[in-house]
């Protein structure tokens, strides 16, 4: 893949243009703020409550969702995905004049076609591979997160310049920047999310506290080794790799990882990891995803409460108290 750097970008065509970022959470508040220190006119379009005080507070010019829209070139949407048709319908769509840019940090809407944008406009998307926070931490240091940039429809015929000056903006150029397609992205992260570092790492972690438990160990003792300990393993595989990780540990562990890992995450494992991938490409788990979300998310708030109640994080909450200090 093409990994474009600063010196590829341009950011003069982002001269004269204003940008709404639409939402200021983690992502609107780090990308905003980024934008601007680079030199970007930003205007912020939010709802009023906590994220309208805190972009008041950093000094945007703020306003509701529509004006926003209407006033921008760009309307750079950073709210929580499954708002974002609502919003849309609402409060961009009749502000979404030809020759404007839709922009987005992750493609789930428009690849799933909850949000269809007229002909005439660009709709692109630069996702920081990082949280918000990270973003502006890294930035302020003076680099940045990598990124991805896709182009959904290029009515302009400059939509990439766009998308690559608004990641230059942000900084993820001086990280390296990636293009893709909004597919690409938008499948690869669920199916990354929902398979390896949340559903998954979860599932295993909690697997490996209740066998320790039911067999009579401590609680304690079964928090800090299946699921404390994921720290220290993560962070060194995200240092140098998997072997960099296996050099550190003693071997009796490395051998262990060997004989019985593959015992524990079999073929099938990964034959459910295919339908998975399935699912989120057919559109399946997205269209249930957003059911669930209409309908005031009830499944998703029962989850929440049944694992609050679990012993794991019960546990959990009293190892990290040790940690604390008085
Ligand atoms: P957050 O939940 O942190 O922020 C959401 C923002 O949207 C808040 O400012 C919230 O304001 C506002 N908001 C929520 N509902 C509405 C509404 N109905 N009308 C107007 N404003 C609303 O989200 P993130 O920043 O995490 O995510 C934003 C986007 O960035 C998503 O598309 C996500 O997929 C993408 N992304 C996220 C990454 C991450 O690591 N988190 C990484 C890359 C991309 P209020 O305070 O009023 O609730
Ligand atoms: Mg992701």
């Amino acid at each position: 893949m093409e990994i474009l750097h600063d010196n590829a970008v341009d950011q003069s065509v982002l001269n004269g243009k204003t940008i709404a970022v639409i939402g200021y959470g983690a992502q609107g508040r780090a990308q905003a703020l980024n934008m601007r220190d680079s030199g970007v006119n930003v205007i912020i379009g939010i709802r009023p409550g906590k994220s309208f005080d805190s972009a008041t507070e950093d000094g945007f010019e703020v306003m509701d969702v529509a004006s926003a829209a209407a006033k921008a070139d760009i309307i750079h949407m950073l709210l929580p995905d499954e708002t974002h048709q609502e919003v849309y319908e609402k409060e961009i769509k009749a502000n979404l004049k030809p020759g404007k840019t839709l922009s987005c940090s992750h493609g789930f809407n428009f690849v799933f076609g909850f949000i269809a944008p007229p002909e005439g406009v660009d709709v692109v998307m630069v996702a920081p591979k990082g949280p918000g926070t990270e973003v502006r931490k890294v930035f302020v240091q003076g680099f940045g997160v990598p990124g991805l940039v896709a182009v959904k429809q290029d009515a302009s015929g400059k939509a990439w310049d766009t998308v690559l000056a608004m990641a230059k903006t942000e900084g993820l150029t001086r990280g390296g920047v990636l293009k893709c397609t909004m597919e690409q992205e938008t499948y690869e992260d669920l199916f990354g999310e929902q398979n390896v570092l949340c559903g998954g790492l979860v599932d295993l972690m909690k697997y490996g506290f209740e066998t320790l438990v039911e067999a009579g160990y401590p609680p304690e003792m079964a928090y800090f080794e299946c699921v404390h300990e994921t720290k220290l393993i993560v962070d060194l595989i995200y240092e140098g790799g998997i072997q960099k990780m296996n050099a550190v540990i003693s071997n009796t562990a490395e051998w262990g990882e060997y004989v019985n890992g593959p015992r524990i995450i079999t073929p099938d494992v990964k034959a459910r990891m295919k339908e998975s991938l399935a699912d989120i490409e057919s559109g399946k788990f997205a269209r249930e995803w957003i059911a669930e979300a209409r309908n005031g998310a009830p499944t998703l708030k029962r989850k929440r409460e049944e694992l609050g109640a679990h012993e794991v994080e019960i546990t959990g909450a009293k190892i990290r108290s040790l940690f604390e200090t008085k």
